[in-house]
């Protein structure tokens, strides 16, 4: 089967790259292919083109243009606010929910000597600000909250989190890779000290993001040796991926109230075409108030593995709710965090749409999808060798 019959269903992992992106970025693979730090026409021009993308990307985001640090992708942005903003060794507060890019610095840091507290989740995967008042004991350095989940879609309540941070002069670190280009974002409002996105999550290239970093924040850099980006993040910059950035979340900010109604509509046939064709069924994360472009389902009496195995064939592509490290097979320490039965954690599938994804699609897929999950129930013994032998990774 070619990619062009496949059904798409995994946009949390990564989206295509736009052709106005494409065609934005053009010119500076050739002909403007200067260094931006060269003070001749080459460099000056390159560095205009970046100047203009963090003034363009600063205003979509309600930040500064100088709050903003490119950064290779939002995994770069996260260990750096992870390990920049902590002044001395103290506690830090994360949910349970974070990306790995966050839950494994702060666990590095804990190897360092800091200890870590994380905030309850509820059933629906979101997480309980209230209880930062019984979690705020010692010395906290850094609270990190993202802002939407990117295997249940559920948004979080950044905001006032920050609220209770700032009377206490904690810094918070907000990964915001699943919301940017989605929904509306403004980093003042929020009122978080750092913010993290990603290019590739919004239709634009992969291996560029950036981290907003509010005024007045200290941060101490990753990396040395160069001064671009003010000190912050030294290396020479991508200058067609930033504005390849620029552009995707230009468009995104554009479009975004369309897009959002699109999803939204998908998301809603898709879950009541297998409401109808493969009942029960169980939305991990919550039924209507977070981002239409995340739907973790749990289809109990399915192995998730094997589901996925099985719609990889049948051209359908979208990724589990349980990953494998060490061959073992281990389910989503996010859904897991939200109490999960066994069973619903066993059998939970993400499916993440765009804006690109049509009806047709998903009204395609849909039926594809109730044909595997009632031919699985009805069990095989090849299905549970596959089971036994396979271990799909989680992006
Ligand atoms: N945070 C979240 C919530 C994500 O979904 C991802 C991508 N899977 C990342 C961080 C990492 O982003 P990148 O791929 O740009 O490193």
């Amino acid at each position: 089967m070619n990619t062009q019959t496949v059904i798409y269903l995994d946009n949390n992992a990564t989206t295509s790259l736009l052709p106005e992106v494409r065609a934005a970025m053009e010119p500076f693979w050739t002909e403007h292919f200067g260094n931006p730090s060269s003070a001749h026409r080459f460099g000056r021009l390159a560095r205009k083109a970046i100047e203009d993308a963090r003034e363009q990307i600063a205003h979509y985001l309600g930040a500064f243009p100088d709050e903003l640090i490119f950064t290779s992708g939002a995994t770069e942005a996260n260990n750096l606010a992870v390990f920049g903003l902590p002044r001395s060794r103290g506690v830090i507060l994360a949910s349970g929910i974070e990306h790995p890019s966050v839950r494994e610095a702060v666990a590095a840091l804990v190897q360092r000597g800091f200890s870590q507290r994380e905030f309850p989740v509820g059933s629906d995967g979101i997480v309980d600000a209230d209880a930062f008042d019984s979690l705020c004991h010692g010395e906290v350095q850094l609270a990190c909250l993202m802002l939407a989940n990117n295997e249940t879609g559920a948004l979080q309540p950044v905001q006032a989190l920050a609220t209770i941070c700032q009377e206490r002069r904690i810094p918070v670190h907000c990964d915001a890779v699943q919301a940017v280009g989605k929904i509306p974002v403004h980093f003042h409002e929020l009122g978080v000290s750092t913010l993290s996105f990603s290019g590739h999550k919004v239709h634009g290239p992969k291996g560029i993001g950036g981290l907003l970093v509010r005024r007045g924040v200290r941060l101490t850099p990753l990396f040395h040796g160069g001064h671009q980006e003010r000190g912050r993040r030294p290396g020479t910059e991508p200058v067609p991926l930033i504005v390849g950035l620029a552009k995707a979340i230009e468009l995104a900010h554009r479009d975004w109230q369309s897009r959002f109604n699109h999803v939204r509509q998908l998301r809603q046939v898709f879950l009541d075409g297998l409401r109808r064709g493969c009942a029960p069924i169980f939305v991990n994360g919550p039924e209507h108030d977070g981002l239409p472009h995340t739907l973790n389902i749990s289809f109990p009496g399915c192995r998730a593995e094997v589901l996925l195995m099985r719609l990889d064939l049948a051209g359908i592509a979208c990724s589990a709710g349980s990953a494998c490290s060490s061959g073992s097979l281990l389910p989503s320490p996010v859904l897991q965090a939200m109490q999960l039965p066994e069973e619903r954690l066993r059998s939970a599938v993400r499916f993440s749409f765009s804006h690109l994804n049509t009806l047709e699609e998903v009204e395609r897929a849909v039926a594809r999808i109730a044909d595997i999950v009632r031919e699985l129930r009805q069990g095989s013994d090849e299905d549970l060798l596959l089971a036994e032998t396979s271990f799909p990774s989680r992006a």
